[in-house]
């Protein structure tokens, strides 16, 4: 759990990856209280928006359609959000791409950061983004590294669920109820009509979650959850 004045940060290589993998948890936490940011690292326009580019749209206009659909979604979330349209397919973090995070990280108070899986055979761009989270997190600890914002503690990283997990090498560490705020992820998820076919998978899979958390020792009422994996351990006088 994040602490009071700090924020959970959710890291998204295109502009619709938040909604289908961490839609329920940035809403849980917005509703806790807790500030929620999404950095969208690009709109996901070359290789995330086949039906427009079907539809004859140009690359513009898909950007332009993808933005107001993911900012439309983080609204209902409850989620800020912030583009920085560094390109997809591939995606190539920047070294102002990398400060711009950094002091993201430090302005606002890192206390959770969800993010891609470390591997994904299908997707280059997911993984690069991984591996760059991590960085700028180790950075934003530097004391050395120019800021005007303090050095961040140690916020816990987790990788939301990728579409193919089993490929992936993900492992699930974390299983999320999710069932109070479900029905805000799929108004999310129909923010995003240029990959509708997803609506109805990722809906499948939060209950395929939702019974495995129940399977797991959760609460009898659980009907919908999201998957974690955790990158580093869990610190407390107890084990958890
Ligand atoms: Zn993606």
């Amino acid at each position: 759990m994040p602490q009071e004045q700090e924020t959970v940060f959710v890291i998204s290589a295109h502009s619709a990856d938040f909604v289908w993998r961490a839609g329920g948890a940035i809403a849980l936490y917005s509703q806790k209280g807790f500030p929620v940011r999404v950095l969208c690292l690009s709109y996901g326009e070359n290789g995330e928006s086949a039906k427009l580019w079907k539809q004859g749209k140009s690359r513009d206009e898909i950007k332009k359609i993808r933005e107001a659909e993911a900012r439309k979604a983080a609204g209902i979330l409850g989620a800020g959000i912030r583009f920085f349209d560094v390109g997809d397919y591939p995606l190539q973090p920047t070294k102002e791409l990398q400060d711009a995070m950094v002091q993201e990280f430090r302005e606002h108070r890192v206390g959770l950061i969800l993010t891609h899986s470390l591997e994904d055979p299908y997707n280059a761009d997911h993984p690069r983004v991984t591996t760059f989270a991590l960085e700028c997190r180790i950075l934003a600890q530097a004391e050395g590294y120019p800021s005007k914002h303090p050095v961040i503690d140690a916020p816990p990283v987790y990788l939301f669920e990728p579409h193919q997990p089993e490929q992936c090498d993900f492992k699930i560490q974390a299983l999320l109820d999710i069932t109070p705020v479900f029905k805000l992820k799929r108004q999310a998820m129909e923010c995003m009509e240029a990959q509708e076919h997803l609506w109805e998978y990722y809906t499948d899979v939060a209950k395929r979650r939702g019974v495995q958390a129940v399977r797991n020792g959760g609460d009898k009422s659980i009907v919908y959850a999201e998957a974690y994996q955790r990158i580093y351990p869990t610190v407390g006088s107890e084990l958890l």
